[in-house]
């Protein structure tokens, strides 16, 4: 064991997905943990649409029953639809075991829960709190924390977990940032009464609608509770910028030019600011280093297509508790091997998913009716979540994609 007097074990840099359920995780391991939160709860966050696996890792850090005990909305599926071809991936007829279900969740209630439960289970949280700089030296991690006053103090941990997300706080301080290999994407969106009527939209799905001219912007469709719903486009900076308007007149134009999904909004209440985010994909050379590990969007951010961004989060912040632990204990864990080859496995997959999303492949896979059952449930799992099951073909060899979607344009 170390023998040296930090403060705390581990500090958490960020209140999110990822730092609340790492910092829950370790509790449960009896170590001393702080989460440094920049904002107050609950504060909005885009990204509504959880994935059936993330409900393995809220059972782990218990909080799932919290999280049922909040009514958020049932999600058991996905829906794709473009011009008049409508197609779905029901979640419980999946290749891999596990959870088929999951919600669609409002962001600041739900990360709020997860901070909640994790400070009752015993953690520590501060907010109001930006973390400045990061030193590690013999042994030891000295992180600076700013209040909202202006005062600076600073804190002594064993370890430091970046959960900062988009602040992307050790990335900058440490110059771990990479360029990422997807061209810059804009995202416009926001939350409306979306007055649905049409019997055939499936609340229980979100929907993913792709341009019917345009095979590169698409819209999602994520169903609240209450008659509420998130809606938002994405498409390339250019394509964006090149529209008149602002932000709302553009968002709503695109909706106009959607097909079904404009028929489905036709009486739609936009009551809600619109957001814009461009350039949100990102990566890092190293997830990594003496005293310091890279959780979720503090690491690689792909694309929000295939809402992975929580589960990826969950499950970096699950593998790095593990390493952490032993790291603690005295071992020498190699954190490559087992935190960052072990992560990249499932994030490779969803990189491959959108990538053919985008030239095409996948969305032939998806729209091409006819569809192998087999296949479909390794497709439908992958959708689910659960892109690190190697048993699955379609994750061992990703590129098998490839010939698929040969073989469904054939059809
Ligand atoms: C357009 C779009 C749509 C998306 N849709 C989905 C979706 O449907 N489903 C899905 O799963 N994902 C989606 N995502 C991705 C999702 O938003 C993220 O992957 C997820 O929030 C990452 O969680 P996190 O814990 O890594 O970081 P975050 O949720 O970003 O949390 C980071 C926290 O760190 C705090 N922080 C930042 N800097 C500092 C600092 N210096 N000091 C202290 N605290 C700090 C922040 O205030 C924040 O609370 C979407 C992303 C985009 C861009």
């Amino acid at each position: 064991m170390k023998q040296f007097q930090a403060d705390y074990d581990v500090i958490v840099i960020g209140a999110g997905p990822s730092g609340s359920l790492a910092a829950a995780l370790l509790n449960q391991r009896n170590y001393r943990v702080l989460v440094l939160e920049r904002t107050h709860f609950p504060r909005f966050s885009i990204g509504e649409s959880l994935l059936p696996q993330s409900m393995r890792f809220l059972e782990q850090a218990n909080m799932l029953e919290a999280v049922e005990a909040a009514g958020f909305q049932f999600k058991d599926g996905a829906a794709f639809s473009c011009g008049e071809r409508y197609e779905f991936f029901d979640f419980n007829e999946k290749f891999t075991e596990g959870w088929g279900t999951t919600y669609q969740v409002q962001r600041d209630r739900f990360d709020k829960i997860l901070a909640d439960t994790a400070e009752a289970q015993g953690v520590s949280f501060r907010y109001g709190q930006t973390v400045t700089d990061f030193q590690y030296e013999a042994d030891c991690a000295r992180v600076v924390v700013e209040n909202e006053n202006g005062a600076i103090e600073e804190l002594s941990a064993r370890f430091v977990l970046d959960a900062s997300g988009y602040g992307r706080v050790l990335p900058r301080l440490l110059d771990l940032e990479k360029p990422t290999t997807f061209p810059p994407r804009t995202s416009l969106f926001t939350h409306i009464q979306d007055n649905i009527v049409d019997e055939r939209y499936d609340r229980n799905k979100i929907l993913i609608t792709v341009h019917p001219e345009h095979r590169d912007v698409w819209y999602w469709l994520i169903p609240f509770n209450e008659g509420r719903a998130s809606v938002g486009v994405v498409a390339e900076q250019a394509f964006i910028d090149n529209m008149a308007g602002d932000a709302e007149q553009r968002l709503r134009q695109l909706i106009d030019e959607s097909g079904w999904m404009a028929s489905l909004l036709a009486n739609a209440e936009f009551d809600t600011r619109v957001g814009e985010l461009t350039g949100y994909a990102c990566d890092v050379q190293q997830l990594s280093g003496e005293g310091y590990a890279l959780l979720g969007n503090a690491g690689e951010f792909l694309d929000p297509v295939f809402s992975s961004g929580v589960t990826i989060a969950f499950k970096s912040a699950s593998l790095a508790v593990e390493v952490l632990d032993r790291e603690l204990q005295g071992q020498a864990p190699d954190w490559q091997q087992e935190f960052a080859s072990e992560l990249q496995q499932g994030v490779n997959t969803f990189k491959e998913f959108v990538e053919a999303w985008y030239d095409g492949r996948l969305q032939d896979v998806i729209f091409t009716s006819n569809k192998n059952d087999p296949v479909k449930r390794m497709i439908s799992s992958i959708l689910a979540g659960y892109a690190w099951d190697t048993r699955n073909p379609y994750v061992k060899d990703v590129k098998r994609l490839n010939s698929l979607a040969e073989l469904c344009r054939q059809m």
